[in-house]
């Protein structure tokens, strides 16, 4: 099964196929149809899987077809349990989006927050994110949640194992309700089915 059966256009196949990719995974193969048509997806996937392009190829898809000539507000939010997660899901959408107009960047705490503010204030279509960091930012009026259509979250259960439940759901209080909305967990207690409750919006289930 080629790429472009999904529904991805020549700029996301070409990026991939310059990646080595030659067909999707299972996940990608499941998810990406569903979240091109706006639903909202729990999806069950362990790292390896190709978890990440399932979801950066279909939203940057969505930004680039829905984009605004002259504005870029961020339309697209991804959360993640760590600074590595972040920086390696950040190096994917660089890669995934390098034939399309869109910007991204990426926010974690430990280093300075002065560069993230000017790139913040310069204007990301996408960022990724962890979310003490985030919260950080949106405090001092640095970025704005008005204008998110896409939240993911990314390994979700190790974002409620270190402690992030009342971070995401303050940020989340700042976002529009009418959103898409992307879950991605490698396992599945009763507190991430709760959480999932609260977040997503008649979910379709998928499996890598
Ligand atoms: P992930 O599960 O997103 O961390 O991806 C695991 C690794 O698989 C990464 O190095 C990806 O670049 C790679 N990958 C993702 N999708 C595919 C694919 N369809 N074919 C081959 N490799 C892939």
């Amino acid at each position: 099964m080629p790429f472009k059966s999904l529904g991805l256009t020549a700029a996301f196949v070409k990026a991939v196929e310059e990646k080595g990719y030659t067909t999707p995974s299972p996940i990608q193969q499941k998810a990406i149809p569903h979240i091109l048509e706006g639903k909202d997806v729990l999806a069950s996937a362990q790292t390896g899987t190709g978890k990440t392009a399932s979801f950066t190829l279909p939203v940057l898809q969505y930004l680039t077809e829905t984009k605004h000539p002259k504005f870029r507000p961020l339309r697209a939010l991804v959360l993640t349990p760590t600074r590595e997660l972040a920086a390696q899901v950040y190096e994917n959408i660089k890669e995934y989006s390098k034939y399309v107009n869109i910007k991204s960047g990426v926010v974690f705490g430990g280093v300075n927050i002065t560069s993230q503010k000017a790139m913040l204030k310069y204007g990301v279509d996408i960022l990724v994110a962890t979310p003490g960091r985030l919260l950080d930012l949106h405090e001092q009026n640095s970025v704005s949640f008005k204008r998110i259509d896409v939240l993911i979250l990314d390994e979700a259960d190790r974002m409620l194992d270190m402690g992030f439940a009342r971070d995401l759901n303050k940020l989340i209080s700042f976002m529009p309700v009418k959103r898409q909305n992307l879950m991605f967990s490698a396992t599945f207690s009763p507190e991430i089915r709760k959480l999932a409750e609260g977040i997503l919006n008649n979910p379709v289930s998928v499996a890598a």
